[in-house]
């Protein structure tokens, strides 16, 4: 039997709806709406995409996002020199830096960043106060895709508590919050990466998969627990025809998409998963809409934490 999709788009949509009484009741008391200022530096195509859905779903949602252009070739003070007008700006609740940073600017270009963006502002929760807060389970804002995904699994009603849960991947923003948020839930959490011994075997305890690897179709039927909850948070352009053809079944009518645009936006979850999951995350329309919603919701509670400090 197919695995029920958890709909991540449905999900950023009441998010969203949820959100809207609080923008209004923050704009009516601060006389002005909340306000998100966004740095990109230089002209990563993926990053001109991410930014351009940022500010249009913003914008539909009465928060005010601004955006600050560094070219590609300056050093890496002009992006500090940005989040510091952002920390000092008392209309400005947070900011977000996308990555990556242009190489140019240095190895240690984002730690420094990272390191100079308010904490009480940092709506991408990267920095290392925010971070800190999260590994102690106190309030703070959290990194937003992993903040989705438990939005996710509550509002679709899946057991946390007690669960095993297996993420693969370990990264600064998706698999070290993600194992941490479903630790603080009571889930006993394996965290897995590219060193892992006979990664299948452990991914098949998982009552609950979480796979951030950027791996297209990585996670097949034989990582999969029968009935597992499977999250997949993978987002790879792939252009490799051979390949879009052993990730999709002859008749899926995304082969038409793909035939016209000549790239798709797979998982790291193989689509045969389908059969063998409980329930399943897709790509896209899963994990994707809600991280934006949850960047909002962050950006709300930092404007109402501002106006109440
Ligand atoms: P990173 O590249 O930072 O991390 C990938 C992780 O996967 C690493 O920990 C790596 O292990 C692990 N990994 C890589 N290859 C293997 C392997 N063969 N076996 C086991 N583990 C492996 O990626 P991110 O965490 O930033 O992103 C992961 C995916 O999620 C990407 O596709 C990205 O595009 C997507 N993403 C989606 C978002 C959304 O909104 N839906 C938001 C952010 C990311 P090691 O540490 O050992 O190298």
């Amino acid at each position: 039997m197919a695995a029920r999709i958890l709909d991540g788009t449905a999900a950023a949509q009441a998010i969203r709806a949820e959100l809207a009484p609080r923008v209004r009741a923050f704009t009516e008391r601060a006389g002005r709406t909340p306000r998100l200022g966004i740095v990109l530096a230089g002209h990563d195509p993926g990053s001109e995409i991410y930014v351009r859905n940022k500010l249009k779903t913003a914008g539909e949602a009465g928060i005010v996002a601004e955006l600050v252009r560094i070219p590609e070739e300056a050093p890496v003070e002009e992006v500090l020199a940005a989040v510091a007008a952002l920390n000092a700006r008392r209309d400005a609740d947070g900011i977000l830096v996308q990555s990556p940073l242009p190489e140019a600017m240095g190895a240690d270009a984002e730690t420094r960043v990272l390191d100079a963006i308010d904490p009480a502002k940092d709506v991408d929760g990267f920095t290392p106060a925010n971070v800190g807060r999260l590994v102690q389970n106190r309030p703070g804002l959290v990194a937003c895709t992993p903040a989705g995904i438990m939005e996710l699994l509550s509002r679709e009603q899946v057991a946390i508590q007690g669960a095993r849960a297996v993420v693969i991947g370990r990264s600064d923003i998706v698999g070290k919050p993600m194992a941490l948020l479903l630790l603080h839930r009571h889930a006993t959490v394996t965290i897995c990466h590219s060193r892992t011994r006979d990664l299948p075997a452990v991914a098949r305890t998982a009552d609950i998969l979480v796979a951030a690897i950027g791996r297209p179709g990585f996670v097949t039927p034989e990582f999969v627990k029968p009935g597992a909850v499977v999250v997949d948070v993978g987002i790879n352009s792939v252009s490799d025809e051979a390949l879009v053809r052993r990730l999709l079944p002859p008749d899926s009518p995304r082969l038409a998409a793909f035939a016209k645009r000549g790239s798709l936006t797979v998982g790291d979850v193989h689509p045969s998963v389908s059969e063998v999951a409980g329930a399943l995350t897709p790509v896209p329309g899963g994990v994707g809409p809600l991280t934006i919603a949850m960047l909002l919701a962050n950006t709300v509670a930092a404007a109402e934490a501002r106006l109440r400090a």
